[in-house]
């Protein structure tokens, strides 16, 4: 176990129930504090493997440790650590801002921490809208939920699923801001995305995934340099 090590992902594969392999050995190191996009078209296994780290799909085989502890050996200490944001908006909720974030938290069988829960509603601009209804929130502000869900209980780890899918660029720009200063606080963050400009913008490293193989792993201003943007693309197709 490498101290520094976020995630170490070591030969994750996953054959679904109708044949279809969707990860073919996967191994992956993350490292502690850094942003890595996962970049890859549809279909690429994105999705698969963040449900597998998060606990949410059964690998076929391989294992998985955050921070030192094995997923399911230490399931829920490793757990524990893990913060999600999906990809679909199912946000469609009567309840207040605070009464979800505050539940998400409780979910983990932590103690109340009302302040916790103020910090975090503040940090991403929803205090104003603690008392609001989810479902009267726009599409922007309903992100911000997401996000105030998944660091409820106070990950290390936070993997954002497609962040921007189908955003317009000025919510997009708005996303971007949010990732970076929880970068800033200290939390790894593994984004997932099918745009260049999103990793070019924000990563530290991109990993390049296609047909559940991952085919490239570099420090992103190596990639850049080496690749440049137009052959990446071709990566993509
Ligand atoms: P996208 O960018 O479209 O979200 P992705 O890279 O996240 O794509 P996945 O959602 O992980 O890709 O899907 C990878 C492949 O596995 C796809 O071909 C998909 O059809 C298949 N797949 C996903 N879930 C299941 C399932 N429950 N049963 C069978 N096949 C599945």
């Amino acid at each position: 176990t490498a101290p520094e090590a976020a995630l170490e992902i070591d030969g994750i594969s996953k054959t679904y129930d109708t044949g279809f392999t969707a990860l073919r050995s996967v191994s992956l190191t993350i490292r502690r504090g850094e942003l890595f996009a996962l970049l890859g078209p549809n279909g690429a296994g994105k999705t698969t493997l963040i449900s597998i780290i998060c606990g949410l799909v059964r690998a076929s085989s391989g294992t998985v440790r955050v921070h030192g502890h094995h997923w399911t050996q230490d399931y829920r200490a490793a757990r524990r650590l893990i913060g999600l944001v999906p990809q679909e908006l199912t946000t469609e909720s009567f309840e207040t801002v605070w009464a979800t974030v505050t539940f998400s938290r409780g979910l983990f069988g932590l103690p109340k921490d009302p302040a916790r829960i103020e910090q975090i509603l503040k940090d991403l601009s929803l205090w104003e809208k603690r008392n609001a209804r989810i479902m009267t929130l726009s599409g922007g502000m309903k992100r911000r939920v997401l996000i105030a869900k998944a660091l409820a209980h106070e990950p290390k780890v936070l993997f954002l699923d497609e962040p921007t899918a189908g955003v317009d660029v000025e919510l997009r720009r708005d996303m971007w801001d949010v990732v970076r200063r929880l970068k800033a606080s200290g939390v790894t963050i593994i984004l997932t995305t099918h745009y260049i400009e999103e990793a070019e913008e924000m990563a530290d490293r991109v990993g390049v995934i296609t047909r559940g193989e991952i085919i490239l792993v570099e420090e992103k201003q190596a990639l850049m340099r080496k690749l440049g943007r137009k052959q990446l693309v071709l990566h993509l197709v």
